[in-house]
């Protein structure tokens, strides 16, 4: 239900970027900020980060329980990246839609493609881009949550996962992380707006055209 108590129909916010480029803090916040909007906490076969814990930021599996979850059909999308797995667990999400939520993902281009492929009316791809490279580079080093051969592996693939900012509706440049956000909440606050999404409105058309003064 949405601030008026009329039913909307809920948008599935897909949020990109090369590793580094600040996505994740933005969708946390993005989220945390948003009671209507829930995060989707994708399952991984990528080892925990000192900090991380298990079920927050990733729900962390071996390979064969990764393996049976997409035999099973529990994913509604997953994607190799970065030599491990990550998929958006289905059940999730299709809960927090139906309590007439928005889901937020925080995902790569290759499982952005899949959702938008399956939901295109429902989805909005958001793209994060370092303000350059050097930058992007100081930020995967100051975040030292990667050992030097990872973070040179996730610097080189950046170069083809920017080429796919083409494919989304929103470009973001993260210079200032304030301003980034603020970038964010405002396609989010618009894209809820749109009309497909508030079937509820066509009645009080209705009924404002009915109303006789
Ligand atoms: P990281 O290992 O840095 O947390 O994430 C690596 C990449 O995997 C990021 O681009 C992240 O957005 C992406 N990712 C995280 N979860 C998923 C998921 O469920 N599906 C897909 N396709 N990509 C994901």
């Amino acid at each position: 239900m949405s601030e008026t108590g009329n039913r909307r129909r809920g948008l599935l916010l897909l949020v990109s970027s090369p590793s580094g480029a600040g996505k994740t803090s933005l969708s946390r916040r993005l989220a945390a900020d948003h009671a209507d909007l829930a995060l989707s906490v994708s399952a991984t076969t990528r080892p925990p980060r000192p900090g991380e814990v298990g079920g927050r930021e990733y729900r962390f599996v071996d390979r064969p329980a990764f393996d049976g979850m997409v035999a099973r059909g529990e994913f509604l999308e997953w994607a190799d990246v970065h030599d491990h797995r990550y998929g958006s667990p289905r059940a999730p999400i299709m809960a927090a839609l139906e309590s007439g939520k928005d889901v937020l993902f925080d995902i790569d281009w290759q499982g952005a493609d899949q959702i938008a492929a399956a939901a295109p009316d429902d989805t909005v791809r958001v793209f994060i881009l370092p303000p350059s490279m050097a930058d992007l580079a100081r930020r995967l080093h100051a975040r030292a949550q990667d050992r030097e051969a990872v973070i040179q592996g996730r610097l080189a693939r950046a170069y083809g996962e920017i080429e796919q900012a083409a494919n989304y509706d929103y470009v973001i440049v993260n210079e200032d992380f304030d301003r980034a956000y603020a970038d964010l909440a405002h396609v989010y606050h618009a894209e809820r707006l749109r009309r497909a999404r508030n079937p509820w409105t066509e009645d009080l058309v209705q009924t404002l055209l009915a109303e006789k003064l």
